[in-house]
C-alpha cells in the first residue's frame, strides 16, 4: 500500500488549472478542490502512468533554418520521452517541411507520429 501525503497538484486538463488537494493511498485517492471529475482522472494516470506530449526539434536537411520544431500527436509515456528525443536527435528531415506533416511514425510504446509544427522551405540558391 503506497502513501499518499496531504499534497497538491495542478490539474493540466483544462485551463481553470484547479490545485488539487490529494490525500489517501493509491488504492484509495482522494482529492478535493476539483471542480470536476476529470480532476481525479488526471491524478490517478499521474500517479499511475504520467504521460505528455512530446515537443522537440528536429534537424532538417536543405532548409532555409537547421531545425524544425515538432510534437507527438498522442501523449507519450513520460518516463519514455527523453529516450524518444534522443531518437529524433539522430533523425535528420529533408526540406521542404510543411506544418503538420508526419516526420516519423508509429514512434515509442505509444506508437505516436512526430508531426513539423511550423513550415521549412527548402534553400534554394546554393552559392558555393
Ligand atoms: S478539475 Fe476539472 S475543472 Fe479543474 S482543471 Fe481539472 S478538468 Fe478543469
Amino acid at each position: 500500500m503506497h502513501l499518499i501525503k496531504s499534497n497538491f497538484m495542478v490539474c493540466l486538463v483544462c485551463p481553470k488549472s484547479c490545485i488539487l488537494n490529494i490525500t489517501g493511498n493509491l488504492e484509495n485517492i482522494s482529492v478535493k478542490n476539483n471542480e470536476c471529475n476529470n480532476g481525479l482522472d488526471f491524478v490517478k494516470k499521474e500517479l499511475m502512468d504520467p504521460e505528455r506530449i512530446l515537443t522537440s526539434t528536429m534537424r532538417v536537411n536543405s532548409g532555409i533554418i537547421p531545425l524544425v520544431s515538432v510534437r507527438s500527436d498522442k501523449p507519450v509515456k513520460k518516463a519514455e520521452l527523453m529516450v524518444l528525443v534522443k531518437q529524433l536527435d539522430s533523425i535528420v528531415v529533408p526540406a521542404p517541411i510543411f506544418s503538420g506533416q508526419i516526420l516519423v511514425s508509429a514512434l515509442g510504446e505509444n506508437k505516436v507520429n512526430i508531426i513539423a509544427t511550423r513550415i521549412i522551405e527548402k534553400q534554394e540558391n546554393n552559392y558555393i
